[in-house]
């Protein structure tokens, strides 16, 4: 594979690559460029000269274009699945739909595209307003390895309506998918340098991004720290950032729950993608008239969760995406461990057999009687582990939900009014669910509080973060 800059496929300009790796295998599935800052500057070059013809087209023929490309993209899930799966271990089922729902965020740009409206008044005395809304410029768009199509979507999608184009950088260990969407694009219309894809570490790639005087705006998705490091870097040319970050999704599970609904809520709330969601839960807290039922039934359920490789049919949970990853996660389950704080009940282990041996699995773990100020509830737990807290009733359940630097997501599950509406009144989170956790359609403003980010992508409020707007006042 190659980086896409202006329309061509180049290779990085140090002549040098990266293995990209299988995480359920170790085999390597192909090599990409390993760019760096002169690759970037040369994509700015490109999204530069490409902005004035982009941004003259009508937001409907720009959208056109998105249209013709998530045709293809449906045309083509089942390869652009399989190498989602190979590049980033998730199980082939959720590959499908992440896809999917790649086709569904265009679609909806598309969709928006046609109830564009500006503003216009007569001021008395003043002439006539109008309020025009223009695209910014260059955006730059930094994405993680965990969802990268859906991510890439929400960054791309309404950029690219908007009238911008597009430098993107796709994570080291996901770089693939990306680049192959790009690809689809181009043929479904997007002019050379609108969409330019380098691939390369974040420390230069990223940074580069982050740092370049003529890229108005990036859009960065990722961990707390390094979204921080983009502020900064992005600061003295003060240009526009939205921060997607980490999250500790608090998941209360009230006393009158349905509890065979809550747990499978569990079941895809934690595990799906092998944890690795930003929305995952990540802190699960029970009522204690339930808890017992509630966690017997809980641990069978995460017991019986099939491993292996995404490809593999019945399979429904893959590795890790890589072994910095893994070694977190079975770090912070050695510490709990070591320290006996807490009870494993589930998992808590690199699973044994040979068909585990060459990839990054762990286990679906569950762990009780973890206190409170635990590592496991206080950080982002990034696989597929998740702490049990009982609780004395639903006061103390929200205190110890909003108790968290993060603010991303987070659920209720009751079916009492009551309830509801304190949970959406008092948790301190960008998105509320209630009887249901991590679900995200292309309508829906998402992004987060706290330090869990800056901006909202998704939903019609995105298309917003990619325009400005220039106010004219006529008198004749
Ligand atoms: P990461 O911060 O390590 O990397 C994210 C991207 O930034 C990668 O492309 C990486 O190469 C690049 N990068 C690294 N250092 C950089 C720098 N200094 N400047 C610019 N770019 C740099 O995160 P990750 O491990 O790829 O992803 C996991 C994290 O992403 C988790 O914390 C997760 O919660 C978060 N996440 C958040 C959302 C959200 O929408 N809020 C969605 C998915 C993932």
């Amino acid at each position: 594979m190659k980086m896409l800059i202006n329309g061509e496929w180049r290779d990085a300009v140090s002549g040098k690559v990266f293995s990209v790796q299988n995480p359920a295998t170790g085999d390597v599935i192909e090599e990409a460029p390993l760019g760096g800052e002169e690759d970037v500057r040369s994509a700015v070059e490109a999204a530069e000269e490409a902005f004035a013809d982009w941004s003259a087209k009508s937001q409907r023929d720009r959208a056109k274009v998105l249209f013709f490309a998530a045709v293809e993209v449906r045309h083509r899930n089942t390869d652009l699945a399989a190498l989602l799966t190979a590049e980033q271990g998730k199980p082939i089922r959720e590959a499908v739909d992440e896809i999917n729902g790649f086709a569904n965020i265009l679609e909806y740009y598309h969709a928006l595209s046609a109830s564009g409206r500006g503003e216009s008044q007569t001021l008395k005395g003043y002439g006539r307003m109008l309020v025009r809304r223009r695209p910014l410029g260059i955006c730059g768009a930094i994405i993680p390895w965990n969802m990268p199509a859906i991510i890439m979507g929400w960054k791309i999608g309404p950029a690219l309506v908007a009238g911008n184009t597009v430098v993107l950088k796709p994570a080291r260990t996901a770089p693939l998918t990306c680049t192959r969407l790009a690809e689809i694009l181009g043929g479904a219309g997007l002019p050379p340098g609108v969409l330019n894809v380098v691939t390369g570490p974040g420390e230069t790639v990223g940074r580069e991004i982050a740092r370049h005087p003529s890229i108005r705006k990036v859009s960065f998705t990722g961990e707390v720290e390094t979204g921080k490091q983009v502020a900064l870097d992005a600061a003295p040319a003060l240009k526009r950032v939205t921060l997607e970050l980490g999250g500790s999704d608090p998941m209360i599970v009230a006393g009158d729950a349905d509890i065979g609904k809550a747990v499978e809520g569990v079941i895809r709330g934690r595990y799906y993608n092998c944890g690795q969601v930003c929305t995952a839960v990540k802190r699960l807290y029970v009522d204690e008239s339930i808890a017992d039922e509630f966690v017997r039934r809980l641990t069978a359920r995460v017991g019986a969760i099939a491993v292996g490789n995404g490809m593999d049919r019945g399979v429904e949970m893959g590795p890790l995406n890589n072994r910095a990853g893994l070694l977190r996660v079975a770090g912070l389950v050695e510490d709990v461990r070591e320290r006996g704080e807490g009870e494993i009940v589930a998992g808590g282990r690199v699973p044994e057999g040979e068909r585990y041996e060459r990839g990054l699995f762990f286990l679906p773990t569950l762990i009780t009687g973890v206190p409170h100020d635990s590592p496991l509830f206080s950080e982002e737990v990034f696989g597929p582990v998740l702490p049990v807290a009982t609780v004395s009733g639903f006061d103390e359940a929200l205190a110890l939900a909003n108790n968290s630097r993060y603010g991303l997501g987070a659920s209720v599950w009751t079916r009492n009014a009551d309830l509801i509406a304190r949970a959406t009144e008092e948790l301190e989170a960008g998105i509320v669910w209630v009887n249901q956790h991590l679900k995200i359609p292309p309508e829906v403003p998402f992004g987060g509080t706290k330090e869990s980010g800056i901006g909202r992508e998704n939903g019609s409020r995105a298309l917003e973060e990619y325009m400005e707007d220039q106010a004219v006042l006529i008198r004749l």
